[in-house]
């Protein structure tokens, strides 16, 4: 899982320091293996991708291209973060604009922290009456696992430590990385 970071430079953001945690070519290779497993449960379903932006997105777009069955792709704007914690305070920025009623659903999530966004979003996805609710995150961090948290499909677990990156950001910046780094001590 380490990368070498001596060969590649630390990053600063803000008032934060950054070193390389994962390289892009090892994100890659676990999106694959992931979408194997996921082309092979959904090839008969047509599911509808629930991409949680913002931090989803590179992941969700990564994720897509390597899906063989019809799908769709939907967003909606969940935020429980500021700065390097997880508030507890869940908010719908911006809510499905389509019906699921009968649909196989799947959440794409970054990463699955603490499992307080996902456990406050599923329940309202569940009332909409879907066939089935699926998670995908590209991380795991193992708070998510002590809460006892499912999630279905993880590309990688990691400790707990702040990462931006791949997607992910700090105070709105690093989301263009295509290395996810992990903060400095
Ligand atoms: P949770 O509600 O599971 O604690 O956290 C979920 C959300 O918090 C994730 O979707 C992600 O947007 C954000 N998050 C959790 N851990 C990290 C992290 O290490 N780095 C960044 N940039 N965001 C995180
Ligand atoms: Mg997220």
């Amino acid at each position: 899982m380490m990368a070498n970071s001596n060969l590649v430079p630390n990053i600063r953001i803000d008032d934060k320091e950054f070193k390389l945690f994962i390289e892009e070519a090892q994100i890659t290779a676990s999106i694959q293996k992931l979408a194997e497993v996921v082309n092979v449960d959904y090839h008969d379903k047509n599911p509808v991708l629930i991409v949680v932006l913002n931090g989803a997105v590179v992941f969700a777009c990564d994720l897509l291209k390597q899906l063989s069955m019809n799908c769709e792709m939907e967003f909606v704007k969940i935020s429980s973060y500021h700065g390097t914690a997880s508030t507890g305070n869940v908010q719908i920025k911006l809510d499905l604009d389509i019906d699921i009623e009968n649909r196989h659903v799947m959440v794409i999530e970054d990463i699955v922290d603490t499992g307080n966004t996902l456990s406050h979003f599923i329940p309202l996805l569940k009332a909409r009456k879907p066939l089935s609710v699926k998670i995908a995150s590209l991380l795991l961090k193992p708070d998510a696992l002590k809460n006892r948290f499912h999630v279905d499909y993880a590309a990688m677990e990691i400790p707990n430590e702040f990462i931006v990156g791949y997607g992910l950001d700090y105070n709105g910046k690093g989301r263009n990385l295509r290395n996810i780094y992990q903060v400095c001590d």
